[in-house]
């Protein structure tokens, strides 16, 4: 374990006392996250259990929810997502719509991809796949312009 000062292992306890997620702490203080809570056990630091379980509830619903929102954007439709994560379809909506995915209510998203004007790369924007080839297009244009 990286060796932290006396100062660092006081607020490190503190922190954790008072609920600071293990991955953030140790993030901050580039250590293990078993790390983090093996200092906390030795100096007898403790969080309810129940208060332990809605963390690991959250993070774990962070995780699903995640892999959830990829699954639509990757084009699987609310039922297949649903069956997969054995949820409800209503659930995969909210969730989506959660992870930032705007979509027309009512009937399901059926998009079809362009191909981008500049590298042919297929996708759902305007005219370019990226920010990128928008702006080497632009450029191409104001050159072509002079
Ligand atoms: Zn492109």
């Amino acid at each position: 374990m990286k060796k932290l000062t006396p100062e660092q292992k006081q607020e490190l306890l503190q922190r954790y006392a008072d609920g600071w997620k293990i991955g953030l702490l140790a993030d901050e203080y580039g250590i293990t996250a078993k790390a983090v809570e093996q200092h906390a056990y030795k100096n007898g630091v403790k969080r309810s259990a129940a208060y332990i379980r809605e963390v690991n509830r959250k993070q774990t619903d962070t995780a699903r929810d995640a892999a959830i929102v990829e699954a639509v954007k990757s084009g699987a439709t609310d039922r297949q997502v649903a069956a997969q994560f054995n949820i409800t379809r209503q659930r995969v909506s909210q969730i989506a719509k959660r992870g930032g995915i705007r979509r027309p209510t009512g009937a399901p998203t059926r998009r079809v991809a362009k191909a981008c004007e500049l590298c042919s790369e297929p996708h759902f924007n305007q005219k370019y796949c990226s920010r990128q080839c928008a702006g080497i297009a632009r450029r191409r244009q104001s050159d072509g312009a002079r």
